[in-house]
């Protein structure tokens, strides 16, 4: 397939992928992780009825008649702090001093808080209205029920929902295992960043910027440095990166139509190709195909079109991997300014969008070339003009892909 559209793009990548197997994963390394099985609840949360205040357990009976005019003075027999394990019941006309999470002694069906007392003496408490029966008591099971499905399977793990899993007593939980993502990068002129430029040279920004996003996007990247152009050295580092068993290999440069673009060639050779050339602006050459059965994302060397390509393509083959919905997350924004496409092909403009009121906000930023990564590096989103469409009016709504995971405050 050649010259294709996004949409059919997006749908190839992730056509026929399966689901990553499952791993235990503990607790404290668990964050994003997507939870491989339904976690079912072994425990009621509350897992016993508790105090919600600092007061007094009461039985809510003897408080029946209780008024300002005519306050209930009652005895303190016991006292029951958080934590405690045995507690003494109480009977009628008798009450318990008690902490906030402190088990409900037995024979108490209500708490009057602190602050709904008063205290004639250390030993005596007046009362000086009812009570409802069950008031500021934290039932056994009313946040989860033992035996319910607490989280389901699939879910990307929040730190609320972390926090649910230690309540329930989970040390580890059955996540899916993480895509492992090869990161290569092709080119002669490419120089490690930390190193001096010689002439004709520029440092390898798309191995560091690709690890991210796929990490981004729950992947594990392992960045094997810059291939050289030749068959060869491009040979030689897919086999170093495949004897990793990678689930996915990215590499950029090297895919167009240069005398010494090689990707193309190698996949053909070594592999097969599913398509190359997308109708997108930035990213036309593009290519998707298998090697030794790991799918393989050539990437365009320029760092705009490279990362472009990876927020569509490589973004939806590691949540698919993940068992997660690959289709992008686009929101409606509406045109600060007129955005413009010329281009006959889906362009992906660097832009700016932030919360106006009720509504997302959009605007360009800087140049457009896919070779000027500072607009991208400062901006939150990119603006996703249609291939139907020459041209987006201000106050128009345009979808953008946010590429943090929330909103961002405004930037340069
Ligand atoms: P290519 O398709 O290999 O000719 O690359 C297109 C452009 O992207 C050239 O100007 C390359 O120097 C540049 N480029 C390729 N790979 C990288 C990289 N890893 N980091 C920065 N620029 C790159
Ligand atoms: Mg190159």
């Amino acid at each position: 397939m050649w010259n294709i559209t996004v949409d059919e793009a997006l749908a190839r990548v992730t056509a026929g992928t399966a689901r990553l197997e499952a791993e235990e994963v503990p607790l404290h390394e668990a964050d994003g992780r997507v939870l491989a099985e339904d976690i079912t609840a072994p425990i009621d949360l509350p897992p016993f009825a508790n105090s919600a205040m600092d007061g007094y357990a009461v039985v809510a009976a003897d408080l029946a008649g209780a008024s300002v005019e005519r306050p209930v003075r009652l005895p303190v027999v016991t006292r029951v702090a958080a934590g405690q394990g045995e507690t003494t019941a109480i009977q009628p006309g008798q009450v318990a001093r008690i902490m906030t999470g402190a088990p409900i002694p037995p024979g108490a069906d209500a708490v009057v808080k602190f602050e709904d007392t008063l205290a004639p003496s250390p030993d005596e408490i007046a009362f000086t209205q009812p009570v409802a029966p069950g008031t500021n008591i934290r039932q056994p099971g009313e946040d989860v029920t033992a035996g319910q499905v607490a989280l389901q399977a699939g879910m990307p793990l929040s730190s609320p929902a972390l926090g649910l899993l230690a309540a329930l007593g989970y040390a580890a939980v059955p996540c899916v295992r993480r895509p492992r993502v090869a990161v290569i990068s092709t080119g002669d002129e490419l120089i490690s960043p930390g190193q001096p430029l010689p002439p004709g040279k520029i440092h390898d920004s798309n191995g560091l910027m690709l690890a991210a996003l796929a990490r981004q996007f729950g992947g594990m990247p392992a960045v094997y440095g810059a291939a050289g152009d030749t068959q060869a050295s491009l040979h030689a580092t897919l086999a170093r990166a495949l004897s990793e068993q990678p689930d996915l290999i990215l590499t950029s440069g090297g895919i167009s139509l240069g005398d010494f673009d090689l990707v193309k060639d190698i996949l053909r050779a070594e592999g097969e190709i599913d398509f190359w050339q997308v109708r997108m602006r930035p990213g036309k050459p593009l290519a998707f195909g298998h090697i030794a059965g790991v799918p393989l994302l050539g990437l365009p060397g320029n760092p705009v079109a490279a990362y472009v390509g990876a927020a569509l393509y490589a973004r939806a083959v590691l949540l698919a991997l993940q068992g997660l919905d690959p289709a992008p997350a686009l929101y409606d924004a509406v045109c600060a300014e007129p955005i413009r496409n010329g281009s006959g092909r889906r362009n992906f403009l660097r832009g700016v969008a932030e919360m106006r009121g009720t509504r997302l906000q959009v605007r360009q930023i800087g140049g457009q070339l896919p070779t000027q990564l500072a607009p991208l590096a400062r901006g939150n989103c990119l603006i996703v003009a249609h291939e139907e469409r020459a041209m987006y009016d201000e106050g128009e709504t345009v979808p953008v892909l946010l590429l943090a995971s929330g909103l961002q405050p405004p930037l340069g």
